[in-house]
């Protein structure tokens, strides 16, 4: 612990965002600068628990070092806080930018004080490690022989991959985008996690010897497919980490036609046009001038939000069928569990800085999208919900929209991969497979990640892949 007194004598201060108005003006992070006194001060906020809930369960899902490196980084002895983050994710970098951060919700200083800045101080060590070059290729000396496919390179596939790869067996991911990175490069938008950031460390798992096969729709059936028998019968296992790709609609009369789309529909096209042409192209669904409704909330509704803001739409509201979360913690939401409070995430701040006010309506469901003769969608009649979803009578009402995106979660994996390998499925039809072994009810093949857990977050994936990674090389090494 560098400074003792630290926690009394410094305020939380969190790095700031651009600008929301400037920010709005191009796809690029919204993040500032790092800046190392400003962090070293923050990581002396740190109490250096004797229990330090912070990197338990209830905190950190990879169990990050939190505590050693808030001291290393105070002390500054930057390079030491990498390799002990390193020790423990694989991908600081990505976790420093979008981690929601359940260690601050369990830091213990937050029980009376605002939480220690874990997630700015863990992006800044890892965005240090790589402008002084301390991140580099680190490839094993030995290969033992033994290979591995791994179905989908999002961070579960990529945590895995690299692992299975330090172990010493020859490691193929196949992806079925253009793309390799999963949700870190097309559902989480640029401005987010720039998409710089992911090719970077996929290419240095490249140079470890990683093998990527893109375009490659494993068990798929048109022209990019890859059948899945024949990958099983050529590597000694199978990793499937293949997401939680099943979007839930929201069948109500009008859904078919033009003006209703998924929301990973938007933010895909948005991106890849975005990486292939600054958006030059056209393929992609435009926001502009249009009046947008976004149905749902998450990580998935706030980044449609910002999408539509970055087109210059029109008008924007977001629907959540929730009531409002309350400012501070109830009784039966204690610490150390995640805070579920109000939060004003980034696209909400700056929806209510160029518009005035929050987009969020609460405690609201759809009823009929609205079309005219032509299918031309005009807007959606809602309802508002009591407590148990249930319809409060009189409160019908219209609102106009020529854009609504549903981002209302995800149901589970598609199952074209696990059918043809007769996979059981677990009664949410997540690939059945324990948390701890991952092993499927195929004897070669594994699950992990959001496909195994259902819809979640970057860092448990990471925390997924790693784990699996240490079962297949035990089922590889007999
Ligand atoms: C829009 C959006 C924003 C999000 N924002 C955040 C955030 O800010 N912070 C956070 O922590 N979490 C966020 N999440 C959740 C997080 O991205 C996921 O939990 C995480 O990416 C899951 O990782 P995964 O490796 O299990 O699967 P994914 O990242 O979903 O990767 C699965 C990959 O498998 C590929 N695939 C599927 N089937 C096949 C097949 N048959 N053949 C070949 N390839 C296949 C898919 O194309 C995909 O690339 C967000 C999710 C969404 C949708
Ligand atoms: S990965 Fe997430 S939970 Fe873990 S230390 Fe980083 S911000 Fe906190």
């Amino acid at each position: 612990m560098g400074k003792p007194t630290g926690f009394k004598e410094f305020e939380r201060k969190t790095e700031p965002y651009r600008d929301a108005m400037e920010r709005l003006l191009d796809f690029e992070e919204i993040y500032t600068d790092h800046h190392e006194t400003h962090l070293a001060t923050q990581g002396a906020r740190c109490m250096d628990c004797g229990v330090p809930f912070c990197q338990s369960a209830d905190g950190c899902p990879v169990y990050n070092l939190i505590p050693e490196w808030n001291d290393l980084v105070y002390q500054n002895r930057w390079k030491e806080a990498l390799d002990r983050l390193h020790k423990t994710n694989n991908f600081p970098e990505f976790t420093g930018r979008v981690c929601p951060a359940p260690c601050e919700g369990a830091c213990v200083l937050g029980i009376h004080e605002p939480a220690v800045t874990i997630k700015n101080i863990e992006c800044a060590i890892a965005d240090k490690g790589f402008e002084e070059g301390w991140v580099i290729a680190n490839p094993p000396q030995f290969r033992g022989g033994k290979t591995v496919a791994i179905v989908g390179s999002g961070p579960a596939g990529l945590a895995a991959a690299a692992q299975l790869n330090y172990a010493g067996h020859e490691v193929t991911v196949y992806e079925r985008d253009d793309r390799v990175g999963g949700l870190l490069m097309y559902g989480i938008p640029n401005m987010k996690l720039d998409k710089a950031i992911v090719d970077r460390r996929v290419n240095l798992l490249r140079e470890e010897g990683v093998n990527f096969i893109v375009n490659a729709d494993v068990g798929g059936s048109g022209n990019n497919a890859a059948p899945v028998e024949q990958i099983l019968e050529d590597f000694d296992a199978l990793l499937l980490t293949t997401g939680a790709t099943t979007p839930r609609d929201l069948q109500i009369p009008g859904r078919e036609g033009d003006g209703v789309h998924f929301a990973m529909e938007f933010l895909l096209k948005n991106t890849k046009s975005l990486l292939d042409s600054n958006l030059k192209d056209g393929n992609y669904i435009s926001a502009k001038n249009k009046n947008v409704i976004v149905i749902g909330g998450g990580d998935t509704g706030t980044d449609c939000i910002g999408t539509s803001l970055r087109h210059d739409c029109k008008s924007l509201v977001n629907f959540e069928i929730m009531g409002k979360p309350p400012a501070d913690r109830m009784p039966n939401n204690p610490w150390p569990t995640w805070p579920t409070i109000f939060r004003v995430d980034y696209g909400h701040e700056e929806a209510a800085i160029r518009d005035g006010h929050d987009p969020r309506v609460y405690s609201i469901s759809g009823k009929e999208f609205v079309r005219d003769d032509e299918g031309k969608l005009l807007g959606i009649n809602t309802f508002e919900v009591d407590e148990n979803f249930k319809e409060i009578p009189d409160t019908a009402q219209f609102w106009e929209a020529d854009l609504i995106f549903l981002s209302m979660g995800f149901l589970g994996p598609e199952h074209y991969i696990s059918e043809p390998l007769r996979l059981d499925l677990d009664p949410r039809s997540n690939y059945k497979a324990n948390y701890g072994d991952f092993r499927t009810s195929h004897k070669k093949v594994f699950a992990a990640g959001d496909c195994r857990r259902g819809q979640s977050l970057v860092v448990r994936a990471i925390d997924e892949g790693r784990l699996a990674a240490e079962e297949v090389d035990k089922f590889l090494r007999g």
